[in-house]
């Protein structure tokens, strides 16, 4: 079988650049490669960052109007090429069909949310600061804007950034994750066909080197990160020392509180979608069950037996299953790595899917569902992010000393409570310390229209990505206070100037 192309796009060109080193490219289900990426290197950066800087003045005397109907057209063309995608993105992450129908969903509801950027983009005014005297504030573009993105979610996270950005009048470098990068090409393939200026998006593969020459070129204005805690801290760093604007979101490890008063069937149901949901590998995924007194009698015996019913297979396939692969062969091993060193520090296995075999693929990154029951602080599977479908579960007596265990963690992208009581919901609401919160929600990850807000570890930066933070990060304000003296020229209309 032939393997995929993994052009750039550069100045409205696609290339396949065949000088350089390659990455892999793997269908998960099969682990067979089926495309290399290009390692591009800052002379690729250098000519995508020029064809966007001279792309840029244009683009920003388009008017929002103009800008946003181009996004119309794209989203129209996603519509249309929608099933084509989503199998495009299944096939090189290994998540299942539906699971990619909601991450493409999740992207094109940004460029819903960017089409209404001429309302988004108003200003403010005021009459009359003093005596005659008026005051208004304009937004504008910042210039070149880059986007670095990881492999979990190959649609949604690329579309959290560019949609909204070119919309704002920026010009755009997206430097996909090199494990999926072909379906991000062919989203863009739709914007390019949406009659998008050549040089206002432009692609470029590969890893560190190019990540580098991207967050170091003088003409790039702000950096737009997603991925794991240390390189997001790595690039918020780099970036902002560089002078430019960064926002950067990393890691986490999620918390979900089952009340002893939690609705049985609902809470398990949420807490399986949200461990297991793409096999963990989610900045969301609902990590740790938090199970608080009698809940380990009601609801975690039916969890487990809901996590043992989880039939893993190919997602490249016709008929589905509930969870698909990993996404390489290395992390299926780091992860199985991890559920032995929670065994070892005294974590009990409630359920163990690291033997887990798929037939008609021997090769497939496979791990089934597994939960790692009596986790207890300071173990590694309690600090690290496993990213796989692993759920560990904490025992506590009280809500109050679980708020103060999650608190302790240090990342703070999002915590849930499943219970019938409005006022322990109020308390947990009032204390998690956390950015997005969840009441009988297994995953709470805001959607377009609100910011996606990791809190501590889980994001670097101000303004955070989605809603109206997003358009204040591609953004830069300027504030004018004008006064006239005198109708000039146009005196003579004026009564009191006869
Ligand atoms: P990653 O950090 O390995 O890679 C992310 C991006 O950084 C990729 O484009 C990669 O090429 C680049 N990169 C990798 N190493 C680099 C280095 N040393 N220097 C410069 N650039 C480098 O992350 P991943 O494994 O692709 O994605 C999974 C991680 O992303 C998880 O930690 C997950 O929680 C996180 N994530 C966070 C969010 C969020 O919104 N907080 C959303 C999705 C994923």
């Amino acid at each position: 079988m032939s393997l995929a192309q993994c052009p750039v796009f550069i100045g409205g060109e696609w290339q396949n650049i065949n000088s350089v080193p390659t990455s892999p490219v793997f269908n998960p289900s099969l682990g067979e490669v089926i495309a290399e990426a290009p390692m591009c290197t800052a002379d690729h950066v250098n000519a995508a960052v020029d064809a966007a800087a001279e792309a840029f003045p244009a683009w920003w005397e388009t008017p929002p109007t103009e800008r946003a109907r181009a996004l119309f057209r794209f989203k129209m063309l996603l519509e249309e090429n929608f099933e084509e995608i989503v199998q495009c993105n299944t096939r090189e992450h290994g998540k299942t069909l539906v699971e990619s129908r909601g991450d493409v969903r999740r992207g094109i509801e940004m460029i819903e949310f960017a089409c209404g950027i001429p309302s988004l983009l108003m200003g403010e005014s005021l009459e009359n600061v003093a005596r005659g005297i008026d005051c208004d504030t304009i937004r504008q573009p910042l210039g070149v804007c880059v986007g670095i993105t990881p492999f979990n979610f190959p649609a949604m996270v690329p579309l959290w950034m560019y949609p909204v950005a070119i919309a704002c009048g920026n010009t755009f470098v997206l430097k996909p994750s090199e494990k999926v990068p072909l379906t991000a090409i062919k989203i863009v393939k739709l914007l390019d066909q949406a009659g998008l200026p050549k040089g206002v998006l432009n692609i470029v593969h590969g890893g560190r080197e190019c990540v580098d020459a991207l967050l170091t070129h003088p003409k790039v204005k702000a950096v737009s990160f997603v991925g794991s805690t240390p390189i997001a801290k790595y690039i918020f760093e780099v970036g902002t020392r560089q002078g430019k604007r960064v926002q950067s979101n990393g890691g986490a490890k999620n918390f979900v509180f089952l009340m002893p008063d939690a609705d049985v069937e609902n809470s398990v149901r949420g807490l399986v979608e949200a461990a297991y949901g793409c096999a963990g590998e989610r900045c969301m995924a609902g990590s740790t069950a938090v199970v608080i007194g009698d809940a380990a009698k009601t609801v975690l015996p039916a969890l487990i037996t809901a996590a043992k019913s989880i039939k893993v297979g190919r997602t490249d396939v016709e008929a589905q299953p509930n969870m698909g692969p990993v996404i390489t062969g290395p992390h299926r091993d780091r992860v199985a790595q991890l559920i032995e060193a929670g065994a070892k520090e005294g974590a009990k296995i409630a359920t163990d899917g690291r033997a887990v075999k798929v037939d008609g693929a021997p090769n497939g990154f496979f791990l089934g569902a597994t939960i790692l029951d009596e986790v207890r602080e300071g173990m590694t599977v309690a600090k690290e992010e496993i990213f796989g479908p692993v759920l560990n579960v904490m025992r506590f007596e009280d809500l109050d000393s679980a708020i103060e265990i999650a608190n302790r963690s240090p990342y703070g992208n999002g915590a849930s409570i499943f219970t019938r009581s409005g006022k322990a919901a109020r308390e947990f609401k009032h204390r998690i310390q956390c950015g997005m919160v969840g009441i009988n929600i297994g995953v709470p990850a805001s959607m377009a229209w609100f910011p996606f807000n990791g809190w501590n570890q889980s994001f670097f930066g101000d303004l955070h990505m989605q809603g109206k933070e997003g358009v204040q990060f591609f953004t830069q304000q300027k504030v004018t206070t004008t006064r006239w003296f005198s109708f000039g020229e146009g005196d003579i209309w004026h009564r009191e100037s006869k």
